[in-house]
């Protein structure tokens, strides 16, 4: 079976944007496919945390992807920081990747931009992190959101140049995203994508946002005074609306134009906010459940963890071997 990696960082509750870019995909693969998915608390370290709260984050993002679907019987699901081959290899990455490739990735310039007190070395290394995340499992396909492309392509830069160097030792893997909801936008500035760690909770829908504050938020989110439900570049606020709704509904973006006819933008987020409210209940539903069973969640990412590591290993025999560590 060909291998899918992939992961979230436990830095909030998913949002909108996780879900609909990448998890609710992850789940399509469990039959064909080899999967992988990891929850990435090492990478999170890049901003401070509060311990208690972080402990909590990581438990809680183990029973939302859980909830949304991922059955850990058929896939790996694990906490990266329990296999510490990522972290061995991230370094030997990070002495194969160069400091100029770092500086051009666009996540570190604009985390840096938002975090300026604390621009850490981690944050700059991120992709290198996630290139081992990647490589340890001889991934063949990494489904994400559109955000993460470049971080993708300098995951298959460093591996070509590792094997070109130091003989076969990786396999290049391929990014997926979907075709509609690769990039949803912030509810609050639809020219930014939506992200679980932006400080303004208007911003984004969370897979956990209760009724009233889900149907708060799609009332406040921002569109423009065209007046007119159309699927365009022009109105990227109704665009992303839009885009939810075919997404969750399986209606094509005409059919929603077509419906939407004539009517004003209350009459879409109205029925928006109920299609949300509708969607997210069962999983919520199932997610309660998840978060009343510890115990379960410790098999869950016990298991997933030793599965895990064998794989890892594995890679690691072979990187160390052919860079020449005795
Ligand atoms: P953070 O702000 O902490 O980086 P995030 O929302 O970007 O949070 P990640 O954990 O970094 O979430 O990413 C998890 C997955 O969700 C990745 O595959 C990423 O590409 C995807 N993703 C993130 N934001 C969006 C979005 N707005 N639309 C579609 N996919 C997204
Ligand atoms: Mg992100």
């Amino acid at each position: 079976k060909k291998v899918i990696f992939s992961g979230a960082q436990p830095t909030g509750t998913l949002t909108l944007g996780n879900y609909l870019g990448a998890i609710q995909n992850w789940k399509s693969f469990e039959d064909d496919f080899q999967c992988i998915y990891s929850i990435v608390d090492l990478h999170s370290l890049t901003i401070r945390t509060n311990p208690e709260e972080f402990k909590e984050s990581c438990l809680s993002m183990l029973a939302q992807y859980l909830a949304c679907g991922i059955n850990p019987d058929k896939n790996i699901v694990f906490f990266q920081s329990h296999v510490p081959q990522h972290s061995e290899l991230a370094w030997i990455l990070n002495c194969n990747t160069y400091m100029g490739e770092l500086n051009r990735m666009t996540q570190f310039k604009d985390k840096s931009a938002n975090h300026k007190d604390n621009i850490n070395a981690g944050l700059f290394a991120y992709p290198a992190l996630q290139a081992a995340d990647i490589l340890l499992y001889k991934t063949n396909l990494v489904p994400v959101g559109q955000d993460q492309k470049q971080h993708l392509e300098l995951a298959r830069d460093i591996a070509t140049r590792f094997n070109n160097n130091y003989g076969e030792t990786f396999v290049v893997p391929e990014i997926y995203t979907p075709k509609l909801g690769a990039k949803i936008m912030s509810l609050q500035n639809p020219n930014v994508k939506m992200s679980k760690s932006d400080e303004n909770p208007n911003a984004y829908i969370s897979i956990l946002d209760d009724e009233k504050n889900l149907i708060k938020k799609m009332k406040r989110a921002v569109t423009d005074n065209e007046g007119v439900i159309r699927y365009s570049d022009e109105q990227p606020g109704i665009k992303n609306l839009i885009t939810i709704y075919s997404k969750l509904t399986g209606l094509q973006i005409e059919e929603i134009e077509n419906k939407y006819e004539g009517k004003g933008y209350g009459h879409l987020k109205t029925d928006l906010a109920e299609i949300v409210v509708e969607s997210l209940n069962p999983i919520q539903t199932t997610y309660n459940k998840y978060m009343n069973a510890p115990d379960y969640l410790q098999e869950v990412y016990t298991k997933g963890a030793d599965k895990a590591k064998e794989l890892a290993e594995d890679t690691m025999k072979k990187v160390k071997n052919n860079i020449g560590l005795v």
